[in-house]
Parts: C-alpha cells; structure tokens; sequence
C-alpha cells in the first residue's frame, strides 16, 4: 500500500512485518486492489445491486473506478477503467456511471482524499432512509470515531453536477456521510483507510438497529469512542489484508 504524511508511525513500526514473517498479501496491482475492494464491500452489504462506485486517485492524477455494467461481487482486476482526471475513459471499452461527477468533485476539493465510495448500502442505509444517526455502542462501531454527517438536501439523483456540487461542498473536511432517503459515502486517504471507515460505518449501522429492536441499550461515551478511534488512521492493523486474504481465497481469478 501506499504511503501518507500523518500516518501513526510509532503504530506502523510496532506492527511491521517481523524477519521471516510471510508476506500477508501477494504482490497486488493497483486495480487488483480496488477490484479486491468491490468484492470485500459488497460483502459488508454494499450491494446494491449494480449501484456503486469506488474511485481511486492515482499519484499520477488519473482515477481508477469500477465500471457501471458489472456487479462489485463479480468484476476482475482486468474490468477496472482508468480515467483521467477530468472523468474520460482512458483504457476501457466499458461504461462508467454518470453519477461519478460527485467522485470527482470531491478528489478535486480534497487532495487528501484518494479514494471516494458510494454505494446504497443495507445497514447505514437504513439510518440514512430514517434520517437517524446510529450510536455507537461497542468497540467495533467506534474505530473511526463518533461524528457521522447527515446530508439531507436530497434533490434527486447526483447524475446532476449542481446537485452534487454542492453535497461534495457540504460535506466538507467529513470522513463520511449519510445521504438522507440515498445511501452513504465514504472518503479516504488510501484504501486501506477507506475500507476500515466503511466496514466501521456498517457495523455500526447494524449494531445499532439490532440494539434498538432488542429494546435499547447505552451508548459509549464520546470519550470512550475517542480512544477506539485511534484506529482510524492507519486502519485497524491487519484487517484489510485479512479481509482481502479471504476474497482471494473465494476467487483467485480476482486479480486477473
Ligand atoms: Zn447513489
């Protein structure tokens, strides 16, 4: 993976890979990664059934995204379409969503931000739809902290520039967003980080409902979900190599 100014360092030496140690992943394209990352999203339930799309700036400008005829749980390394930066397709014969124009917005506000996702996902799609922030009530909900935006000046879909325009405007320095009655965004700085907020965002979704159907529970405290956030920038260690050891598992054809 790629490496960041304002990374936890003292986190990332402690965990480095031992002497001998095996490597946790092989060696992986930039597009095996983000078709690594469909496959493991769209198991946490972005799955929308066409719906979606992941963007990847690369550090040459050009942005990397899944194409709009295929399903995240069945495209290849080999599908992925490179774009310039002004959104042309560069190197497919595959189509691209025109809702990308909110993706692109958001990599040209935000030069931190390498990697932008959306999808209509199931959990914190249904807090989206009830206009409802979830509380976070356990450890695995709170990894990237407690803020979690709501947008609600849903106008129609975001295939309209003026529309989404001003959600990537609203959305500001955020790492994430529900969109109202829509589905939920997710930003980051690699992919790594990207998915860590993603699954974080899910699990806390679904928590949070299945507390609320159970009768009710107490949530952490700010200052509890402070420390578990620490997780946050790096991403939890190990566990997107772990998650994408599994979609490899499942599918070697995947990086192909
Ligand atoms: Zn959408």
């Amino acid at each position: 993976m790629k490496k960041y100014e304002g990374l936890n360092q003292a986190m990332l030496e402690q965990y480095a890979p031992r002497p001998g140690q095996r490597a946790l992943l092989p060696e992986l394209s930039d597009k095996a990664q983000v078709a690594l990352m469909c496959r493991m999203l769209t198991r946490e339930g972005w799955n929308e059934h066409i719906a979606g799309h992941i963007t990847y700036r690369l550090d040459n400008g050009n942005i990397l995204t899944n194409p709009w005829e295929l399903a995240w749980g069945e495209l290849t390394a080999s599908d992925i379409v490179t774009l310039d930066p002004q959104g042309q397709i560069i190197d497919s014969d595959w189509n691209v969503t025109p809702a990308i124009g909110l993706h692109l917005q958001l990599h040209a506000l935000r030069p931190d931000t390498h990697v932008v996702i959306h999808n209509h996902a199931h959990w914190s799609g249904i807090w989206a739809c009830m206009q409802r922030v979830p509380p976070v009530y356990d450890q695995a909900s709170g990894y990237c902290g407690v803020e979690l935006p709501l947008y609600n000046e849903y106008e129609g879909t975001f295939e309209d520039q003026a529309t989404s325009l001003s959600a990537a405007e609203a959305l500001g320095d955020a790492k994430w967003a529900l969109l109202a009655n829509h589905g939920s965004l997710v930003v980051g700085r690699d992919l790594r980080q990207a998915h860590l907020r993603v699954i974080t965002l899910e699990w806390r979704s679904k928590r949070a409902y299945e507390v609320a159907l159970a009768g009710g529970g107490k949530p952490l405290s700010d200052e509890e979900v402070k420390k578990l956030s620490i997780a946050d920038d790096n991403g939890f260690p190990f566990c997107w190599e772990a998650m994408a050891r599994k979609e490899l598992r499942l599918d070697p054809t995947l990086v192909d």
